[in-house]
């Protein structure tokens, strides 16, 4: 089976699944008890939270751990606004988590505002700008695509943002980009920051917030008042264990110009046998969107695999719902995204077996345009 579905998930590492098999064997103690064994277990996660931050280029104490990106796009959107009234800015390209909280705003009567998309996939950085006044609370832009793996300039657009509006917050989805881009999280300029940690080879169930030092953000969850009373909830230290060692062998073990170079050897492949590759300019080189011309995407999804590949279709969490919101924010019409497929890399992608998969893809293609199926 050749896996290339890995913008939706990835393997979890070895060192991964021992450092959680672990916590969860040893460790298992309550992180915020007073006895020794939970001063230990509490000392381990500040362990792993260092570790996580230094890879990430953060300071430890700007890192927040939530369940999932998706609770820290939202913690982002419902508390990072510190003017509670004024307008909020995303982009057509963001993800469900960031664009259907906006839309929950929308719903209660802030004025919530859409920037489009270039054909490219990035952000239209002048619209974007035209958007923000002074009275603009939060501007949200996603870092890298899932869908395509177009980079947005995170440090220009954030830089550009505070100029026309320095009490502006400015927050960013990083969970295609972390660790793949190799920018710190600090040298970007945000204010706020979210990752996930099934994205770079730890379990699914655990992410972050960064929130830069000096910058107060009230809780989404209250409780018991964990996470410095910020995110109450008691922290899942096994898999935080397991996101700080995926951290480690994804920095370690990624070698980001051979996925650019697998990228661009299968977008040749593509393009020679009659499909068009969807978006241009800066990619992360780790997601590859290609429109298959007159294939339904979920057909040919189906038939790879069953020739043992396995790729993905416009977003994973939206899978099932018809039409995808950011092709059709690049110019694609509604017919022309129902047949745009999706490949993600992974730092143990390896060129052969990509090409492999991609020839498999294209005859599986040619098999369903002439009706022979099986
Ligand atoms: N943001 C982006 C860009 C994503 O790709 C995903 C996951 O697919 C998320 C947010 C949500 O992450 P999680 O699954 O941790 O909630």
């Amino acid at each position: 089976m050749i896996y290339l579905d890995n913008a939706a998930t990835t393997r979890v590492f070895d060192n991964a699944v021992d450092a959680a098999a672990n916590a969860m064997r040893i460790g298992f103690f309550n992180p915020n008890a007073t006895y020794r064994a939970s001063v230990d277990a509490n000392a381990e996660m500040e362990r792993a939270r260092n570790a996580l931050a230094a890879a990430v280029g953060a300071k430890s104490d700007e890192i927040y751990f939530t369940s999932c990106a998706t609770e820290a796009n939202n913690w982002a959107i419902e508390r990072g606004r510190k003017r509670i009234k004024g307008n909020v800015v995303i982009t057509a390209g963001e993800h469900a988590s960031v664009y259907e909280a906006a839309m929950q705003l929308k719903s209660r009567g802030i004025d919530v505002r859409v920037v489009p998309l270039t054909r490219g996939g990035q952000v239209d950085g002048d619209a974007l700008l035209a958007a923000v006044d002074k009275e603009t609370a939060l501007v949200s832009v996603i870092h890298v695509s899932n869908e395509t793996g177009a980079v947005n300039h995170i440090k220009k657009l954030a830089a550009a943002v505070k100029a026309k509006s320095p009490t502006t917050v400015f927050h960013s989805d990083g969970v295609q980009a972390v660790l793949k881009t190799r920018e710190p999280i600090s040298s970007l300029g945000v204010d706020l920051y979210s990752a996930s940690a099934h994205k770079i080879g730890a379990p699914k169930g655990i992410g972050f917030l960064y929130v830069r030092r000096g910058f107060g953000i009230a809780p989404l969850l209250y409780g018991g008042g964990q996470e410095k009373n910020l995110r109450s909830g008691t922290q899942n230290t096994p898999y935080i264990a397991a996101f700080a060692a995926a951290a480690e062998d994804f920095a370690r073990s990624a070698d980001i110009n051979k996925i650019a170079a697998i990228r661009d050897r299968l977008s040749e492949h593509f393009i020679k046998n009659g499909c068009e590759i969807v978006g241009s300019g800066p990619n992360s080189g780790f997601v590859l969107c290609v429109h298959v011309p007159e294939v339904k995407a979920e057909i040919l999804q189906n038939i790879a695999s069953d020739n043992g590949v396995i790729i993905g279709k416009g977003s994973a969490c939206s899978g099932s719902k018809r039409g995808n919101r950011v092709l059709g924010a690049m110019g694609l019409s509604e017919k022309a995204a129902e047949c745009c497929i999706r490949l993600s890399f992974f730092v143990d992608t390896e060129l052969d077996a990509a090409l492999d998969a991609a020839r498999i893809i294209t005859e599986c293609a040619d098999r369903i345009r002439s009706g022979h199926v099986k």
